[in-house]
């Protein structure tokens, strides 16, 4: 048996719905863009392919957390997503088989420094210090597709302190769930544990301490995020 040299970590994990058990996280993608309206209104050309980015396992966060504001930012922005789960592991992935790879569904928010990421698209740096940020991957409880079945149209909404700022329905995704999946792995191979946030529509916006998000998709389930102050 391996041994360690200092205590191991604990497992990155998210609820489950209906179940004490919860879901290991091994990685988690990210799609870059897509929704039509949200790659406009960040001025991008709508037709591009997918790409991605990461953070790291342990920025999970469950629903009802309260997050402390990050640190570097003036400009902390929500992105509502909805999050596929990987349950069965796969590369080059054909687009016909590849929800038969995903376990279930959450609703997620991909927390972001917005104007540190303003400022890395301007020097052509890595994203990382903008997405991949202590607790910047809050993810609600996972519903298994087996009971959600995979959703392909439904509202996506979030609203800060009750004021609906992101309105959209899963059916304007550029790449639909299976797309992702199967593009996805064509660059890594998916194993069970990983994520994969699939975008965010239209209305992102800032949010400030004190504020709580609240958001949803439609047949997968719902999320609550407060932000608080600084750490000091
Ligand atoms: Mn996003």
């Amino acid at each position: 048996m391996t041994e360690f040299v200092l205590p191991l970590a604990a497992t990155p994990s998210v609820a489950v719905a209906g179940l004490q058990e919860r879901f290991a996280v091994r990685r988690i993608f990210c799609v870059g863009r897509n929704y039509a309206a949200h790659a406009r209104e960040l001025g991008n050309d709508e037709r591009d392919p997918p790409f991605f980015f990461t953070k790291p396992a342990d920025a999970v966060v469950d629903s009802g957390a309260t997050i402390p504001y990050p640190p570097l930012t003036a400009n902390l922005h929500h992105e509502i997503e909805l999050i596929a789960a990987i349950g069965k592991a796969g590369l080059r992935i054909p687009r016909a088989n590849a929800l038969d790879h995903v376990w279930g569904y959450a609703v997620g928010i991909d927390l972001t420094r917005r104007d540190l990421q303003d400022e890395a698209k301007k020097a052509a740096r890595p994203w990382d210090w903008s997405k991949a940020f202590d607790r910047s991957a809050p993810c609600g409880p996972l519903v298994p597709a087996l009971k959600s079945g995979h959703p392909s149209k439904g509202r996506i909404w979030l609203a800060v302190d009750g004021k609906v700022r992101q309105d959209a329905d899963l059916a304007e995704l550029i790449w639909p769930i299976a797309d992702i999946v199967s593009i996805c792995s064509e660059a890594v191979e998916l194993e069970p544990g990983d994520l994969i946030f699939t975008g965010t529509p239209a209305g992102v916006g800032a949010v400030r301490p004190g504020e709580t998000m609240t958001g949803g998709v439609d047949g997968i389930g719902a999320i609550e995020i407060t932000i608080g102050q600084p750490a000091a």
